[in-house]
């Protein structure tokens, strides 16, 4: 199941990979009292208590033609531990009648593995990219942190270091223009090079908001942060900064990890506090 919403020339559509885990938001969000998520039981959590991730990328295309886009590429093949299935990005594409050959550009907003899993694809020990035409564009603070032997670990590994070798990654940093109308947006704090991608057309404005926020509680708590986060008090600025200039400016948001029914939406005002639309 895909989701799809035009701004301006381009499409923006959901690209799903694979059911997240079930959350535990006292363990994800330790600094957050239970008591504080009562406001926002009925539409952030489940009826059981807990709350559901998704994992998936966006695909952007123009009308006006130029590259396929694809922001984030999940968990990856698997199969998942917590599933035993594996992951359905490909599969999500080619209901879009989109091949892995059609992308021309990879935008990962950050490293961490639910975001990467499809980046690169193994026969035995030998990678390939799975988007064989693709140029990747990874975030240059992300890659200098990870790349560093005490920060290292098994997916940046996996699936990042070997866009090196295979000669298609490009490095990333500021706000760097991705195509007309198509720019990344730098909002650090979740790891030290996160970035969402901003698509401007015809005076609409929507942004992909990778792990900017994990729950819909965090647009009305926007200093509630998940264990995830590298530095809270970056990731919070950032989540407040961009979270102000979404409600102000109106633009249409894509989540990285919401369920699939309300994955996209706006940020609205209600008696001085800010809410999740979804539409
Ligand atoms: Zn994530």
């Amino acid at each position: 199941m895909s989701t799809s919403l035009s701004i301006g020339e381009f499409e923006i559509t959901t690209v799903q990979d694979h059911q997240g885990m079930d959350r535990n938001p006292s363990e994800i969000y330790s600094e957050v009292p239970g008591t504080a998520w009562d406001p926002y039981r009925d539409f952030a959590l489940d009826p059981d208590g807990f709350y559901r991730s998704q994992w998936r990328g966006h695909l952007i295309r123009s009308s006006n033609g130029g590259p396929s886009i694809l922001v984030d590429t999940g968990m990856g093949p698997g199969p998942h531990d917590h599933t035993g299935n594996p992951g359905e990005l490909i599969d999500s594409l080619n209901a879009l009648c989109v091949s892995p050959e059609e992308i021309g550009l990879v935008v990962i907003t950050h490293t961490h593995g639910d975001h990467i899993g499809w980046n690169v694809s193994y026969d035995g020990d030998s990678a390939r990219a799975t988007f064989p035409n693709a140029r990747y564009l990874i975030p240059r603070a992300d890659w200098d942190h990870y790349s560093q032997p005490e920060n290292s670990n098994d997916a940046f590994d996996h699936s990042v270091k070997p866009l090196e070798t295979l000669k298609v990654l490009d490095l990333v940093s500021g706000v760097h223009e991705i195509m007309p109308g198509v720019s990344t947006l730098p909002t650090n704090g979740h790891t030290p090079g996160h970035q969402c991608v901003l698509v401007e057309s015809n005076g609409q404005t929507g942004v992909i908001t990778g792990d900017l926020f994990h729950n819909v509680a965090q647009i009305s708590e926007q200093d509630w942060c998940p264990v995830f986060d590298w530095d809270t008090t970056i990731s919070t600025r950032s989540r407040q900064k961009l979270l102000g200039r979404a409600e102000r400016e109106n633009w249409v948001v894509f989540s990285g990890h919401l369920g699939i029914d309300k994955s996209i939406g706006k940020i609205v005002r209600n008696e001085g506090k800010t809410f999740w639309k979804a539409f």
